[in-house]
């Protein structure tokens, strides 16, 4: 769905698009000394204060003004611990690098068309005692790399699969960690709205070699050799809980 071409006001469906176009061309305008403006037609709420938040300094105000059912007007005030705790891509810079969406994939991701289910069993729920367990790797990515020789487990385990030294491993977080494309296949069997599914088999910058699915990209779009970055997103859903991972996307040029 091109951006001229979305209404900006004829469904709640289309309005988050719409309002990540505003976001993109909305520039934070001065309002007087020490504070900014930020008001724009938009249910995001979040997303909209993310975003004043990647670009605002120590001290300054950012007014976020809501007009749906009534208006909501929330003042919030820049703290000096701010630049410190920015991590990941600025929200700006997720909308500006955006790709255009066909409506029917739309629907499909949504889920608001019905389609036939994977051709095998739905996966089971993700269960609590294993995410418990093994929730750095899984929700900070975090692997480990032997204090004896160097190399980088994923996931991380107690026996260095290199030299055999038993619990010689330090935690080491790959979540802004490059990797590099070394083999790459479809799965179309995948519980997801939207197959194909690119899985890769990459290696880690400074060691390490894991699989993972490849996503914000076209099916034939992977190539060995490509240069991949970490995302966290939602692998699937089931019994009504999402189950989260480490994905990957292409790498900014
Ligand atoms: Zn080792």
């Amino acid at each position: 769905m091109s951006q001229d071409r979305t209404p900006k006001r004829s469904s709640r469906a289309a309005r988050p698009f719409a309002a990540m176009g505003s976001l993109a061309a909305a520039p934070l305008k001065p309002l007087r000394d020490g504070a900014t403006e930020a008001v724009l037609d938009s249910q995001l709420f979040q997303t909209l204060l993310a975003d004043a938040l990647d670009r605002s300094a120590p001290g300054e105000t950012i007014l976020l003004v809501g007009i749906a059912d009534g208006v909501d007007a929330t003042v919030y005030r820049a703290g000096s611990a701010l630049p410190d705790a920015r991590v990941g891509r600025p929200v700006r810079e997720q909308a500006e690098s955006r790709r255009p969406l066909a409506y029917d994939r739309y629907l499909r991701l949504r889920r608001l068309l019905s389609l036939q289910g994977a051709r095998r069993p739905d996966p089971p729920a993700p269960a609590s005692p294993p995410m418990l367990r093994s929730s750095g790797w899984k929700y900070a990515l975090i692997a480990s790399r032997c204090t004896v020789c160097g190399a980088v487990e994923t996931p991380p385990g107690r026996v260095c699969p290199s030299c055999g030294a038993v619990d010689s491993g330090e935690a080491y977080s790959l979540r802004d960690v490059g990797c590099t494309v070394v083999s790459v296949t479809l799965d179309r069997l995948a519980p997801t709205p939207d197959l194909p599914v690119s899985i890769a088999v990459v290696d880690v910058d400074g060691g390490g070699r894991r699989s993972t699915e490849v996503t914000d990209v076209s099916p034939d779009g992977v190539r060995v050799g490509d240069r991949l970055t970490p995302t966290f997103r939602r692998l699937h859903s089931a019994d009504g809980i999402h189950n989260y991972f480490w994905k990957t996307r292409a790498e900014e040029r």
